[in-house]
């Protein structure tokens, strides 16, 4: 016999993993190797969702949250703000002279230098609590890949309830 479901002392946990994908260029501010030099790279972004009220919560049709949305909200925001721009770290003061030399030019203040493990904080902590917070979800993990090989990964610990503080918006466009 199989147990009931509904009686089981850890019930399961649904999330939904969306893919996102961005190009952007960066630096690693005191890199020892060559992530010193300016260099771009095609980005793809895993965002893990669970329902804010935890478990298997679930909507009329059975969803945790319609994918459109989450590529609505979350692409959204990397299209406006990462996509095709530089990532520079806010004490990278060299860098953030070269990227506003340039005309048009699009970059973005880091509060962190931008390795994948600070973006997929980012995203983690500032995005999607931002971006999602009215949406019943809460981002639970978020996986930055650099390379076909190599991602970093950035899971929420603690109280998923919690919202995070949010930063301010530092996205430059100089062409709006
Ligand atoms: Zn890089």
């Amino acid at each position: 016999m199989f147990d009931n479901p509904e009686s089981s002392d850890e019930p399961t946990q649904l999330a939904l993993v969306r893919q996102l994908k961005f190009c952007a260029g960066h630096r690693l501010y005191r890199h020892e190797s060559k992530c010193a030099f300016f260099h771009g790279h095609n980005y793809r972004v895993d965002i893990e969702v669970v329902p804010a009220a935890g478990g298997r919560e679930v909507d009329v049709v059975g969803r945790v949250i319609d994918f459109s949305m989450i590529k609505r909200r979350m692409l959204g925001w990397l299209d406006a703000n990462w996509d095709h721009a530089f990532l520079v770290f806010e004490e990278d003061a060299n860098a953030l002279a070269a990227v506003q030399m340039v005309e048009p030019t699009k970059y973005f203040v880091m509060p962190w230098n931008p390795t994948a493990e600070n973006m997929a904080r980012y995203l983690l902590e500032v995005v999607a609590p931002n971006v999602l917070g009215d949406l019943g979800v809460v981002a639970r993990r978020v996986a930055v890949w650099e390379t076909d090989e190599a991602c970093a990964v950035a899971i929420r610990g603690g109280d998923l309830a919690a919202a995070p503080q949010l930063a301010e918006a530092v996205c430059v466009d100089s062409r709006s």
